[in-house]
């Protein structure tokens, strides 16, 4: 006899075909990340137009089958039964979340579910045609499709104070760009000072020494080595291949595939990518196995991803305690180019401030302005203070007010990420709440583990990922992003625990 799902309620008939309807859905994502997966990791460049087709038939028929009458009709018919049980009991949750996201996908027709998929697939092949040619007029033609796609669908699904709140809450169910604004306020009265005072100390921290000739495939062995020891399972849960840009993609919570990409004068590269990645990983490999086919079986928001892909990559990865423990390791891939090295010295160098133009190699003191950058741009297109024609320009001088330097071609500036090649809008926010949020829930995990750094410094990570695992991972997406920081720390998004975080760390290295 098979034990009763916790997700299951034998008594409740409608419930149960509700589960039965959304399972098949899940079902439809997962061959739709299968095929993403395959057009990022081994697809010929040839196929990408039929992929387009395949893709968006599968995001067609997701559509199709998730906005279905007989979803709308359960709906209803499960009102007093969702009242009847506890808010946070995982049947109420399941109605309460399938409500939430059937309202936002009935209020999208089909063709323009269809139209915003072939524009992502376009997009992305334009983006790296124009990344070849170092030049933002390839891509513009294509960015200015996905821009009105993108217009379109935020007016359709409507918005109280401004457009972008209707796609913010895509990444972030519950919260406003008004929330952003003040967030980014807060981050930039205090990160601002400290960049100018860092910087006014010069180039104190030698990292040169990461930047030499090291062997790809070492490279990819340390990668491997780095995200099995803090705990994502990469052979029968998982693997890890390359691709352009760097991704988790879920295909089932037992199938939860992570890429990285690997610059052989540079060590950091591959490495850090290695450790941001395998924090969605065990994110996704840490859900109950019991949302598997739920519409439950995944993140809280991308916010929260974020937060443990930057748990890993920064709390852990860049702190002095993990180099005590991982140097050995690092030492005996690369004996002869970190002769010279020590665990402190790779501390400092994987710590260096300077103002930098790529996003995902900025430190964690400049981080949040990159995303700044993306995000006012994004809101000034948005208010029609700027066209895309324009943007390459834009960026450019923002990056010289915020960070006092601009890119010498648009490969290095405005080329850089992904994101704007599939949608366009409050997609970049989600990496600062996420960096917020990973020191509220590292915080936490100390309150019951006051030896946390020494752990880490052992090599010991299990404390912290069974702490994830046990406070977060197991609240899977029953949440909103705040309710679940809120259960998990008993606060909302708070700035003050990063914030001194940045601030006791960088004072450190940089003797303030
Ligand atoms: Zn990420």
């Amino acid at each position: 006899m098979s034990k009763p799902d916790a997700t299951q309620a034998p008594g409740n008939p409608q419930y149960a075909r509700l589960l039965e309807l959304i399972s098949e859905v899940r079902d439809i994502q997962g061959i739709g990340a299968l095929l993403f997966w395959d057009q990022q990791v081994i697809m010929p460049r040839g196929g990408a137009a039929s992929r387009g087709n395949h893709l968006a038939l599968v995001n067609k028929l997701r559509h199709e089958r998730f906005t279905s009458p007989e979803i709308g009709r359960l709906l209803e018919g499960l009102r007093s039964y969702e009242e009847s049980l506890p808010y946070d009991s995982d049947e109420a949750s399941t109605i309460r979340v399938t409500r939430r996201e059937y309202a936002k996908a009935t209020k999208l027709p089909p063709e323009l579910v269809v139209r915003a998929s072939r524009a992502a697939t376009e997009g992305y092949t334009v983006w790296l045609a124009a990344r070849e040619a170092r030049d933002y007029g390839v891509f513009r033609p294509a960015l200015e499709k996905t821009v009105a796609v993108t217009r379109e669908i935020a007016e359709t699904l409507g918005y109280e104070d401004h457009p972008m709140d209707a796609l913010l809450d895509q990444h972030e169910p519950g919260m406003k760009v008004a929330d952003v604004e003040t967030l980014f306020a807060e981050l930039r009265t205090a990160l601002v000072p400290l960049a100018k005072a860092i910087a006014a100390k010069g180039d104190i921290v030698d990292s040169a020494f990461l930047q030499q000739p090291f062997d790809r495939a070492k490279q990819l062995a340390l990668g491997l080595e780095a995200v099995k020891a803090i705990g994502y399972d990469p052979e029968i849960r998982g693997r890890m291949d390359i691709s352009v840009h760097p991704y988790t993609i879920d295909i089932a919570l037992d199938d939860v595939r992570i890429t990285t990409r690997v610059n052989e004068n540079y060590v950091g590269q591959s490495f850090f990518a290695c450790l941001h990645e395998a924090g969605h990983g065990i994110y996704g490999q840490g859900l109950p196995g019991k949302f598997g086919r739920s519409i439950l079986g995944d993140g809280a928001s991308a916010g929260l991803h974020e937060s443990q892909s930057r748990l890993w990559e920064n709390v852990v990865g860049r702190s002095r305690a993990f180099w005590q423990s991982f140097f050995p390791r690092l030492e005996a891939h690369f004996p002869t180019q970190l002769a010279a090295a020590t665990p402190e010295s790779i501390y400092r160098a994987v710590n260096r401030v300077r103002p930098s133009l790529i996003r995902v190699e900025a430190d964690e003191v400049t981080y949040n302005l990159h995303i700044m950058v993306r995000f006012e741009l994004e809101k000034a297109v948005f208010d029609g203070k700027l066209e895309v024609k324009d943007l390459a320009e834009a960026w450019n001088a923002k990056f010289k007010e915020y960070l006092g330097i601009a890119p010498s071609d648009d490969l290095t500036g405005i080329l850089q990420d992904i994101h704007w090649s599939m949608s366009f809008g409050a997609n970049f926010t989600s990496y600062t709440i996420g960096n917020v949020a990973s020191i509220q829930l590292y915080e936490e995990a100390v309150k019951q583990y006051p030896d946390m750094t020494e752990r880490i410094a052992r090599g010991d990570f299990a404390a912290l990922f069974g702490w994830m695992k046990d406070n977060l991972h197991v609240h899977a997406a029953k949440f909103t992003p705040q309710e679940t920081l809120e259960r998990v720390t008993g606060k909302p998004l708070t700035a003050a625990p990063y914030l001194g975080y940045i601030k006791r760390k960088f004072t450190d290295i940089y003797g303030l």
